[in-house]
């Protein structure tokens, strides 16, 4: 037995704070994060410009998950705004999947039929260099209660729309009392079944799993699917297990989806040590996306004959439910392409 003066207090945070207070101190400044990581920022050949037009931004618990020393550190290439996002070869875009032409309304995307995508907020919690929303026009997406109205009556008014997917931006960088305020009116529509979260801020500030969190999502009629995003094994540390564990044991069975990162990931054994680090922690695979071509991001590219040799050689190693789909995202397509 534990004598009561010892058990500490039961909070939501860890002793780095609230999710909220570790995104307010997450790292802004590329000198900020490469002091950390004890680099020389003059050996890098970072891009004022490409911090200017997409900021950097990384929270501590993704950051200390990085190695120090090591200029060539996955994690810190995925945040890092450096001198080849200036490049702009033919082919790349600001919007490459051609979305605003499937945006109704603010802040509702619908492409695929039988769910819709809801851009609950522009924000996230880390800016990832390879994104594909780097240029996407927030500010029209940015819906408050009452657009939220608009986009609620779209899809009551289409019964064959049974899932709604969380989107942003990070969804989960909103605050919990809108998103269990915007849950609660979605399930008022009866044909709704699923909600669907695409998060990636677990995997960067792993306390984001809090009580509050799960308060709204259990309470929910709606079956929820969680869809993290974890490019590197590195990316699965203690903290992120144990929030998985909190999904786990509250029934949702969490998915990864990640993007094919030349330099990153674009090797056999880093996508069959995810995948297995991922199993390891309770994560299943979902996607491996080939890179969307946004402006800025042409460094990351795989070409698609490498990204299918790597594939059928992770289908060979791995148990089949293991192996992540490897898709592609066209524009005007009715889902994403198989490769
Ligand atoms: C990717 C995407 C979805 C979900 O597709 P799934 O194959 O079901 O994961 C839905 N809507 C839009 C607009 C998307 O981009
Ligand atoms: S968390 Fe997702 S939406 Fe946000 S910058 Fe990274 S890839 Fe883009």
């Amino acid at each position: 037995m534990i004598p009561q003066s010892q058990v500490s207090c039961q909070t939501d945070s860890s002793d780095r704070g609230t999710w909220q207070s570790q995104l307010i101190s997450a790292i802004r400044d590329p000198e900020v994060l490469c002091q950390r990581l004890r680099l020389n920022t003059s050996d890098l050949s970072l891009s004022a410009q490409a911090h200017k037009d997409f900021p950097l931004l990384v929270p501590i618990a993704f950051a200390e998950l990085m190695e120090t020393g090591n200029p060539d550190d996955p994690l810190l290439l995925q945040v890092l705004n450096r001198s080849e996002e200036d490049t702009n070869p033919p082919g790349y875009s600001d919007d490459p999947l051609q979305e605003q032409g499937f945006n109704p309304l603010p802040g509702l995307v619908h492409k695929y039929p039988g769910r819709v995508l809801l851009i609950v907020t522009g924000k996230c919690a880390i800016n990832c260099r390879y994104c594909f929303r780097r240029s996407f026009a927030y500010g029209d997406n940015n819906p408050g209660r009452q657009d939220w109205q608009a986009a609620i009556s779209y899809i009551r008014e289409r019964s064959n729309i049974t899932e709604v997917i969380y989107s942003g931006g990070d969804p989960l960088s909103a605050p919990d009392k809108h998103l269990a305020w915007l849950t609660e009116q979605l399930e008022e529509i009866p044909h709704l079944k699923r909600l669907r979260i695409h998060t990636r801020l677990p995997v960067v500030i792993p306390d984001r799993i809090n009580d509050d969190f799960l308060s709204w999502v259990t309470k929910s009629r709606l079956r929820t699917q969680v869809v993290l995003h974890i490019n590197h094994p590195n990316e699965i540390g203690e903290e992120l297990i144990k929030a998985v564990k909190k999904l786990i044991n509250a029934g949702i069975q969490p998915l990864n989806q990640s993007v094919l990162l030349r330099g990153i990931n674009d090797s056999v054994e880093t996508l069959q040590a995810l995948q297995e680090a991922g199993f390891d922690a309770g994560i299943m695979p979902y996607y491996l996306f080939c890179l969307d071509r946004v402006r800025g991001a042409s460094h990351f590219e795989v070409p698609l004959n490498k990204a299918h040799k790597i594939w059928t050689e992770l289908q060979q190693r791995l148990p089949g439910y293991l192996v992540p789909r490897l898709a592609l995202e066209e524009p005007g397509e009715n889902s994403k392409t198989l490769l």
